[in-house]
């Protein structure tokens, strides 16, 4: 509990209201339970209880501050901001997360500015009419359930988030389809909380990537402060790399230079083609996990493995993966393992099938997936390469129906909420794109150079170049909201962004 609390009226209301709150109550309720299951140890429960306990607080603050007028705007959220000294994108987190719990309704109002024959409308924020509720909102019926909804409802992405996180370890994701122990499940929601796929405040999510304090239109692949091509100049990972080889770069630095002590990845299993979550513990790991997997592989489920360990870590995964990752960074939950992160290396993502897809394909093919050396998307096309160096593809739209349903609803090509995004989309063949999304990746992206690690060109300087991102990511984005309709017209759950 935060020791800067006034003790006024209105202010131990609060207090009152937060103990009372259902996501407070049910994790003090279950703490045996919790312990029992070993996933957390006693003073890193403690510290995610009070750690929700201060979020509940200023969350039922705001709550408040909003009931007391009949309506409020953007201008309201700065002031509350300013006078609970929280950072505005905190503000507009905790309001994302009141509308999620039907306790205010938040209606955005946009402005269009017209354009002319170079030049497309735009529309752009220009402000928030928020209506609250008058109820008590320890009363209402907590929405927080478990992920099993989004599970049966196609809109899981098999991140691996909520397994990485659950404090009684009783869910799975495998093979991108989730499962749960009901009879284990202590219902507590923060499988709910994390999730990219039951509410994604997105436009708080580039706010945190730029540090911005206005709600912006960004840029067709996200907000990114420097785009490069770029190639590895590491011999062992040029040999083995699909493309330029600038992410296990990245791992080879952070290992070598003593930055990271582990790295969460995917690898491919016995199985061949089926890729399994790894923990990398030192730079020899990195070859293990050099080309792209088509595969789902749910990466952040080893994070479960990590909270007994002091380590620093870096996450290498796709856009789902790093929309959870800055999710759970703005609503922090104190999960020892994730406080760990220190670096998102995000990779480009078209689509992902289940492994039984790729069976399909391969069989589509007339190849045998034991004689596959390579795969690739490229062009419009699904290539496969073999051991006895034959080339096959197939056209994306002929497969399209064996992607997988989840990754339909998915609106980011390029990893929008990484500190560095990597893909071979806009570069030539062998060689990167490299967004640098944050100060974090800038720094990373630097050290590369100034170590020699790699080749690096503006991505300006290079054809197809951004023009051509651009371009394929508008049509994922496109194709996103199509599904996202579709949905809704028939009344079935689709993921909040
Ligand atoms: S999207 Fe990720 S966090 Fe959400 S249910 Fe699926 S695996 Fe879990
Ligand atoms: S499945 Fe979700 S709701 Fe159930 S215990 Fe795990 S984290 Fe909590
Ligand atoms: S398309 Fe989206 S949901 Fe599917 S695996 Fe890629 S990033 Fe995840």
């Amino acid at each position: 509990m935060s020791s800067e609390l006034k003790i006024t009226k209105e202010g131990l209301k609060d207090i009152a209201v937060t103990v009372d709150s259902y996501r407070i109550r049910v994790l003090i309720d279950a703490k045996q339970e919790i312990l029992n299951s070993g996933v957390y140890n006693e003073k890193q429960y403690n510290t995610i209880v009070f750690k929700m306990f201060d979020d509940e607080l200023i969350k039922y603050k705001l709550y408040n501050f909003l009931s007391r007028q009949k309506s409020n705007d953007f201008k309201a959220l700065k002031k509350f901001s300013v006078e609970n000294s929280i950072q505005i994108s905190k503000t507009l987190s905790l309001l994302e997360l009141l509308k999620n719990e039907n306790l205010i309704a938040v209606n955005e109002i946009y402005d269009d500015v017209e354009g002319d024959e170079n030049t497309p409308t735009l529309t752009t924020f220009k402000d928030f009419d928020i209506k609250s509720f008058d109820v008590n909102p320890s009363k209402i019926k907590s929405i927080y359930e478990p992920v099993k909804t989004i599970f049966e409802t196609d809109n899981c992405s098999g991140c691996g988030l909520c397994v990485g996180i659950c404090p009684v370890n009783c869910l799975n994701v495998y093979n991108g389809f989730g499962k749960i122990d009901e009879d284990k499940c202590i219902s507590c929601g923060l499988c709910y909380y994390i999730c990219p796929r039951t509410y994604l405040p997105v436009s708080v999510l580039n706010m945190v990537q730029e540090g911005a304090s206005q709600i912006k239109n960004y840029s067709k692949v996200g907000h990114f402060l420097e785009a490069y091509s770029a190639r590895t100049k590491v011999d062992e990972i040029a040999k083995s790399c699909q493309d330029g080889g600038i992410t296990s770069t990245c791992l080879h630095y952070l290992f070598d230079a003593n930055i990271i002590d582990m790295a969460l990845g995917a690898k491919m299993s016995n199985t061949p083609w089926r890729p399994e979550p790894i923990i990398l513990e030192n730079k020899e790991d990195i070859l293990l996990t050099t080309g792209t997997k088509y595969v789902n592989n749910p990466t952040l489920k080893s994070l479960s493995e990590l909270n007994k360990k002091k380590a620093n870590l870096a996450v290498v995964g796709v856009p789902c993966m790093m929309q959870a990752l800055l999710k759970s960074t703005i609503y922090n939950i104190s999960i020892p393992a994730l406080n760990q992160i220190k670096y998102r290396i995000g990779i480009f993502c078209m689509e992902s099938f289940s492994y039984e897809s790729l069976l399909k394909i391969c069989e589509l093919l007339n190849v045998d997936i034991n004689d596959v050396k390579k795969t690739d998307i490229n062009k419009g096309k699904f290539f496969v390469y073999t051991t006895s160096g034959d080339e096959f593809n197939v056209p994306i739209k002929e497969i399209g129906q064996l992607a997988r349903e989840d990754c339909e609803v998915c609106f980011d090509l390029t990893s929008e909420s990484a500190d560095i995004s990597i893909g071979s989309i806009g570069s030539p063949s062998g060689w990167n794109t490299v967004l640098i999304r944050t100060e974090v990746g800038k720094e990373l992206y630097n050290n590369l150079i100034e170590n020699d690690l790699i080749e690096s060109k503006k991505l300006s300087e290079v054809k197809p170049g951004l023009p051509l991102l651009e371009k394929i990511a508008t049509s994922k984005k496109n194709k996103c909201n199509k599904h996202i309709d579709k949905k809704k017209e028939e009344n079935l759950r689709f993921p909040r962004y």
